[in-house]
């Protein structure tokens, strides 16, 4: 067996191991082998990377926008000449296939770095003359050294989605990628400061939520916390950054819905495009539609021909270009998929598809890989249809009309993405205007523009990230009033 890699924390402009020389193993989810080992870093190494960051700052937010956006486009140019390595090292960290990771992820994290750098030279504030002697100009000036935190799922992409616009705005950043999968975003530490970052500008601590994580949203250098992860660890930092009137921006679980209403056109793209949004990157995507509303008069023709391209998905080895799906990310979230399985057989869903987990024989013969599972006959109260199970599970719920589908999208505790397939443009209005939701595509899925804000409602998010509201986050305005009379 090869010689696990070693990751490093990235603390002012230099690679270190943590103080304690705590380490945690890193698994490919493809082979269940581990292949790296991550700093399991403490409040110690945070507090280090704070005072890094802290000293950096002054110096960091008197830089024009021009230099930071110049930074920031050295960096997306040195991940580009690496993107095929680091597709590969994505891929092997988080088990999705290396052909998703080339397409999406990688690209998708330069695109992040060279919006902002773009963003960042582009944007202005307000001035608002009140009368002819009285003029307010908003100055939108850095918070000064913010906190980043990002999950597993994609995570080089979402890594850079926070990161980007906190070192445009003029900010010091002390971030931490998940400690499940931190390749990615080691090795962007070190691109850094080969793209001229100066030290203590971009820290990053590995390590676990509770030990790391937490330590950054206490600390009371740290002036804002962009969090994406789960609904129950962004009520922890609610719970202990709001009593500290930190500014915070958390985007959460979500139980995306796709509604397929009967003037819905029967082309293979737009069913292409159904499937993908449920079980893209298996599953594990916060925007995936893991409730499928059918209409009834519908329901029988469309399940058929829906079934049938499920059933066509391959489940392989991630770094074979056919397979569709890879493996999921760990063995503790396969056992946590295959029990809300079983939990929805237990509540009486039929299993129309999938539902077991897959032995991929060779390299692969130990990797954590499920079907691709559709369930159908439960109501919109189960667990099933209220729980995020983020794995390659879908449910599949009839409706009879217009009222109704919006009734059972509504019908959750998320409110993040929903999808909805009419060719009838006023009800595309209608519905949309009506659903629970932060992003609602109609006639497509996952169609991003980074100007757009992105966030959820409900438990899955408070904030919007993307364009100008990530800039304004990660700023303060500040309204100076000149009288001239
Ligand atoms: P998670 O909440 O377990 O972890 C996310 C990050 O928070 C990790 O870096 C983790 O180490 C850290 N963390 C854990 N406990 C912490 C604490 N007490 N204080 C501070 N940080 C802590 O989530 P996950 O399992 O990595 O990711 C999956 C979840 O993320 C799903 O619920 C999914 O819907 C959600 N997600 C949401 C979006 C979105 O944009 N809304 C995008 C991707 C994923």
């Amino acid at each position: 067996m090869s010689t696990p890699l070693q990751l490093a924390n990235l603390i002012d402009g230099t690679s270190s191991g943590p103080i304690g020389n705590r380490w945690l193993d890193v698994f490919e989810p493809a082979t269940g082998k581990v292949f790296a080992r991550c700093p399991a870093s403490a409040q110690e190494d945070v507090e280090k990377a704070v005072e890094a960051a802290q000293r950096a700052a002054p110096a960091w937010a008197a830089t024009t926008p021009d230099d930071r956006s110049r930074l920031l486009q050295n960096l997306a140019s040195l991940l580009e000449a690496e993107l095929e390595s680091l597709a590969e090292l994505e891929s092997r960290d988080n088990g999705k296939p290396v052909s998703l990771a080339r397409r999406v992820d990688i690209p998708r994290a330069i695109s992040n770095l060279r919006f902002f750098a773009a963003a960042i030279t582009q944007w202005s504030s307000e001035a608002h003359a009140s009368n002819a002697n009285t003029i307010n100009i908003t100055l939108r000036q850095p918070l000064g050294v913010v906190g980043c935190i990002s999950p597993w799922n994609l995570p080089l992409y979402l890594f850079t989605w926070k990161i980007a616009p906190a070192l445009a705005a003029g900010n010091t950043v002390v971030a931490k990628p998940s400690e499940i999968t931190p390749c990615t975003a080691a090795r962007l530490g070190e691109l850094s400061i080969a793209a001229g970052f100066p030290p203590g500008v971009l820290n990053i601590v590995h390590g676990e939520g509770p030990a790391v994580g937490q330590a950054m949203v206490e600390h009371p250098a740290i002036k804002a916390v962009s969090f994406t992860g789960s609904t129950r660890t962004g009520a922890a930092i609610a719970a202990t950054a709001a009593p500290m009137f930190k500014k915070l921006s958390l985007e959460m679980g979500g139980k995306n819905p796709a509604i397929v209403f009967e003037d819905f056109e029967f082309s293979e793209a737009n069913l292409a495009t159904i499937v993908r949004s449920g079980f893209s990157n298996q599953g594990e995507i916060c925007l995936c539609g893991s409730r499928l509303l059918v209409q009834r008069s519908i329901y029988a023709k469309f399940r058929q021909r829906y079934l049938a391209a499920v059933r066509a998905l391959r489940v392989g080895d991630p770094n074979d270009t056919a397979s569709d799906l890879g493996a999921l990310v760990s063995k503790l979230h396969f056992d946590k998929v295959m029990a809300a399985i079983a939990s929805a057989r237990e509540e009486g869903g039929s299993i129309v598809c999938g539902g077991e987990s897959l032995v991929i024989d060779g390299r692969c013969a130990d990797g954590w890989f499920v079907a691709p599972t559709v369930i159908e006959g439960l109501d919109s109260d189960s667990r099933t249809n209220q729980e995020e199970i983020f794995g390659p599970v879908v449910s599949l719920i009839p409706f009879d009309d217009e009222a109704e589908a919006i009734r059972i999208a509504n019908d959750s505790r998320y409110g993040l993405a929903a999808s909805l397939w009419t060719r009838d443009l006023g009800r595309a209005h209608r519905v949309s205007a009506r659903l629970e939701f932060g992003i609602v595509w109609i006639n497509c899925w996952m169609s991003r523009d980074l100007r757009t804000p992105f966030g959820g409602v409900k438990q899955s998010g408070i904030g919007r990230e993307g364009g100008v509201d990530a800039l304004r986050f990660f700023t303060e305005a500040k309204n100076i009033c000149i009288e001239s009379s």
